[in-house]
């Protein structure tokens, strides 16, 4: 049978098939494979006097590290517009975080109650300069969230964002559970770790959502500097204008890149922050 796990406690797998869950435990195959099933993971399994075992994992289009996750398709980025501060550097960094697990994104402006009409204009239309789409909510009174759920539909979807930015509100409205109070959900995870919860997906809408928010830390190490220009959407209309096929588009001439921000249909903020982690990487490749 074929199925996807959802849920996994103590070497125990949780299989669903259309609305059966089925226990399963992993064949030792796995482990000499260094290979180990994730949730999120399509898997082949047989059931023998009722215990389910899993023979294959089908292959994955993502690995998430955190949450430890297979095959998430979409990331909704949660940022407050006040409260804590909105930090366009900080919301760079996770869009590229995204990027690179090839996920589909979408923003999630919350607090919207905090700041003025105008003010929430100037930052939609930043993101819209960058191409993804926006949704608003006012996570605290329930507004937005029907949104937000309306998104999760065949998607595999992660929450995630800076700590105090309203992802726990968000994600205890969709799930229709009592709110916790700020800092459960890191305390969870805490203890998650001796007991090794693993997250775990709901089905929700047509799709599945994780039960936590991800992507807590982030990491540039693996990123190489010829693939950082991938991560920026926006770059791809004009990147094969660029006079040399391997110009990364910073110092080289007749970069098409450069030009598209000079006539500003390349948000600049984002060029920059794009030159400044290019230059993080080439740094850091020099140290070693
Ligand atoms: P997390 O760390 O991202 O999970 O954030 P939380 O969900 O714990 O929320 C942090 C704080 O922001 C809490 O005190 C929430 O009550 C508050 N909060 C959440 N949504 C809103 C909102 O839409 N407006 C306002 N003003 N506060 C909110
Ligand atoms: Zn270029």
């Amino acid at each position: 049978m074929q199925g996807i796990i959802v849920k996994g406690i103590a070497g125990f797998y949780y299989v669903k098939v259309d609305e059966e869950i089925y226990e399963c435990k992993a064949r030792g195959k796995f482990r000499h494979n260094e290979l180990s099933p994730l949730v999120g993971d399509k898997v082949e399994f047989d059931l023998q006097n009722g215990k389910g075992f899993i023979k294959d994992i089908l292959p994955r289009t993502c690995e998430l590290i955190r949450p430890a996750i297979a095959n998430v398709s979409q990331a909704i980025i949660v940022f407050a517009v006040k409260n804590p501060d909105f930090n366009t550097d900080l919301l760079n960094k996770f869009l590229m975080q995204c990027e690179a697990n090839g996920l589909n994104v979408i923003i999630c402006f919350n607090k919207i109650d905090l700041i003025s009409k105008e003010e929430l204009e100037e930052k939609i239309s930043f993101i819209n300069s960058i191409g993804y789409k926006v949704i608003c909510s006012r996570a605290k009174q329930g507004e937005g969230i029907e949104e937000i759920k309306r998104q999760l539909q065949n998607n595999i979807t992660v929450l995630c964002g800076p700590s105090g930015v309203g992802k726990s509100t968000i994600l205890n409205s969709i799930l229709g559970r009592m709110a916790m109070k700020t800092g459960d959900i890191s305390e969870r995870l805490k203890r998650g770790k001796h007991t090794t919860r693993h997250c775990e997906l709901i089905e929700m809408e047509g799709g599945y959502i994780a039960d936590s928010p991800g992507f807590s830390s982030l990491d540039i190490g693996y990123i190489k500097k010829e693939d950082l220009q991938n991560y920026f959407p926006e770059f791809r209309e004009y990147k094969d204008n660029c006079k040399f096929s391997t110009c990364i588009h910073n110092k080289e001439p007749g970069c098409a890149v450069k030009e598209a921000v000079l006539n500003n249909n390349i948000n600049k903020n984002r060029y920059d922050f794009y030159v400044k982690t290019l230059e993080e990487i080439q740094s850091r490749r020099e140290w070693k």
